[in-house]
């Protein structure tokens, strides 16, 4: 346990007064690395040990079951005392709904104590479901697009009957009538699906008064976390839970907001301050994670967002090291530049290193290089490449391409849809089997037989990621001659899966691989933003519309920030999407960087990579080929089959 004194002397300032704020609403509005996450845990110490609030009467809201398990700890650490209510909006939520359930106040609710929780996919089995019984056809309105515009409405607060009363367009229409459905089933179910757990919550909180007052007396002091990424629900849940006592602490970043597709809304940071008009503001100026090179550099590209402010940030901490800029000619070549960067140089600080890409389909080619040179890696927030369902659907039907009597791929297949696996087999019995050797003829072959594709709809972000994860198994396919040799492959890296992840105790030493979104909020000494490319980063969904080309700029600052020493940037001349290498540009964010922060080199005469694994056979294209392909007026099958 550690004094309160000695830990407020660790804190400059600003960061002490923030944290030794009396009572009342407060909003610490901060930029990246300014020690927000910090002010909150220290705060709750403060009020455990030198206020004598009761641990119970303390809610603190952060943004990941992990990031939560934090800061429990850090506050165990500090006053040997646990906080039961730390969590993520939606385990708090779900935490009082069972809590009252044992009363019976979810009757009205038509739910009792046994109440299920559902996740994304019982979601949809449910969705489908109710097609069926209502005959509608999932080829006019997909259901996943549905249970997308559910969700939205969920978190706006939107019931079915107001739904229908703003529905206009068609799909609203349609979705008017499966969500009726939907939430009647969820009651005669005795479930309630993930955006339940906060509506409901809310909803039995707003609508009984003895509950609300009990809750609202129950939390005298309640701490949020990444405020900048809340959403409606959250915000009015916080909001009626503050009162009477209005005290609310609440941290943010507006440059840090990236999960608008989820409904989160920045504004909310500066709705505090007309809900609560006598808030007080804290301001943290002072960075202590990143160099001057990195923090100038985040800098320069946040300040180009318009539509909020840009907080401003200084250190003490010079750096002479510039950020590093890697070219490569191709995206395999620039995994393989920064493995082979990583063995060389920081083999000893794997665990100080994390590999940050925007759509999780990039982490392939990274996941392989590693491989290769046995540098241990995990993967946060997302499923490994080969261990991804649409992958391992797609892998079951190829193998059962040669061997019927595959029965682990026949289970899978079959649970994809058995009128999905007849039309594979029938059409098994009459094509020519040489149309079988190349693997990408192979899985074309599968794709149009079996229409797997149509299971997702692009417009849906969860679905369109399993596109893009799809198309890079089409990627990698179009790098073998035979589809034999593929599988074989395939199946040699899942074995070093199996003994990569079987290591949980060696993890300590593991590069860190994942998503800009999940990055929020940690910190690594080495950074690789990889794939700064247009069409990457900024994704090729948001170039048209500024709002969400400003989302995609915060995305870049987030992963820019998370870096304490070193920041490496890369980007390829040519990757391979749709089964063919295209041309791509770097990112633009790249050219709002001061020129003279960067140093960039060129790697394209890398050789190295085809004599470590001699089954690599890479597609090799032509510039009038290439030409041909772009414009449409060849086929990449026909491409393949030359
Ligand atoms: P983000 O916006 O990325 O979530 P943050 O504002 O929450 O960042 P923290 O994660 O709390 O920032 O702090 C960033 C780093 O700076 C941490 O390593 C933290 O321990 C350190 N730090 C914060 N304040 C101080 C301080 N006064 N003295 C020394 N180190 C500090
Ligand atoms: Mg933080």
């Amino acid at each position: 346990m550690l004094a309160i004194a000695h830990l407020l002397n660790e804190l400059n300032p600003q960061q002490r007064q923030a944290v030794l704020h009396d009572v009342g609403p407060a909003i610490v509005l901060a930029g990246a690395g300014s020690g927000k996450t910090r002010v909150l845990t220290t705060r709750v110490a403060y009020l455990l040990k030198e206020k004598q609030v009761p641990s119970s009467a303390i809610m603190l809201v952060t943004f990941t079951n992990k990031a939560a398990a934090e800061m429990k700890q850090r506050v165990l650490d500090f006053t040997g005392e646990n906080l039961p209510f730390a969590g993520t909006f939606h385990s708090l939520a779900a935490k009082i709904l069972r809590h009252e359930a044992l009363s019976g106040h979810l009757k009205p609710y038509q739910r009792d104590s046994n109440f299920t929780i559902y996740d994304s996919d019982d979601q949809l089995s449910l969705i489908k479901n109710i097609y069926k019984q209502l005959n509608l056809d999932p080829q006019q309105y997909k259901p996943q697009v549905v249970k997308a515009k559910i969700s939205s409405a969920k978190n706006e607060l939107i019931g079915p009957s107001e739904f229908q009363d703003m529905a206009r367009d068609g799909l609203q229409v349609f979705t008017t009538k499966v969500y009726k459905h939907y939430q009647l089933r969820l009651q005669q179910e005795n479930a309630v699906d993930f955006d339940d757990l906060l509506v409901l919550a809310y909803r039995l909180l707003s609508e009984n008064p003895h509950l609300q007052e009990k809750y609202q007396r129950k939390f005298e002091h309640i701490l949020v976390d990444e405020f900048q990424d809340t959403n409606k629900v959250q915000y009015l849940f916080t909001r009626l839970l503050a009162k009477p006592q209005d005290n609310l602490f609440a941290v943010g970043d507006f440059s840090k907001s990236i999960y608008a597709w989820r409904g989160a809304d920045y504004r909310n940071l500066e709705r505090l301050s007309q809900d609560f008009p006598s808030i007080t503001e804290y301001r943290l100026e002072r960075n202590y994670r990143s160099t001057q090179t990195i923090l100038d550099a985040a800098t320069s590209v946040i300040s180009k967002n318009r539509s909020h402010p840009v907080l401003e940030l200084w250190t003490d901490q010079t750096s002479t090291d510039k950020i590093e800029v890697y070219e490569t000619a191709s995206g395999e070549l620039e995994a393989e530049k920064i493995a082979a960067l990583i063995k060389d140089k920081y083999h000893q600080q794997l665990s100080e290193i994390a590999i940050l890409y925007r759509t999780n389909a990039q982490s392939r080619a990274f996941e392989e290089a590693f491989l290769r040179r046995q540098l241990p890696y995990r993967i946060i927030g997302g499923t490994k490449f080969y261990e991804r369902s649409e992958i391992k659907d797609l892998l079951a039907y190829l193998r059962l391409c040669f061997n019927p009597l595959d029965s682990p791929s026949h289970t899978r297949a079959e649970k994809a849809g058995k009128r999905r696996l007849s039309a594979l087999q029938n059409w098994l019995l009459t094509i020519d089997r040489t149309e079988l050797q190349k693997p990408t003829t192979c899985l074309h072959g599968i794709l149009e037989t079996t229409k797997y594709i149509e299971k997702y709809d692009p417009k849906d972000p969860e679905d369109a990621l399993r596109l893009e994860n799809i198309q890079e198994l089409l990627n990698t396919a179009s790098r073998f001659d035979d589809t034999l040799a593929f599988l074989e492959n395939v199946a040699l890296i899942q074995d070093g899966y199996l003994a990569n992840s079987s290591s949980e105790e060696n993890q300590r030493d593991t590069i860190t691989l994942m998503s800009l979104h999940s990055a929020k909020g940690l910190e690594f000494p080495i950074v690789f933003m990889v794939g700064m490319e247009e069409g990457l980063l900024p994704h090729s969904r948001a170039l048209f519309e500024n709002n969400e080309l400003e989302e995609e700029r915060r995305l870049c600052y987030v992963g820019i920030t998370r870096a304490k020493q070193r920041l490496y940037f890369s980007y390829a001349r040519s990757r391979f999407t749709y089964g063919y290498s295209s041309q791509s540009m770097p990112s633009r964010f790249l050219s709002e960087i001061k020129p003279e922060l960067l140093a960039t080199t060129h790697h394209f005469q890398e050789s190295g990579r085809a004599e470590q694994n001699p089954q690599d056979r890479r597609l090799v294209i032509d510039e009038d080929s290439l030409d041909a392909l772009l414009n449409d007026e060849l086929d990449i099958r026909d491409f393949l089959r030359r």
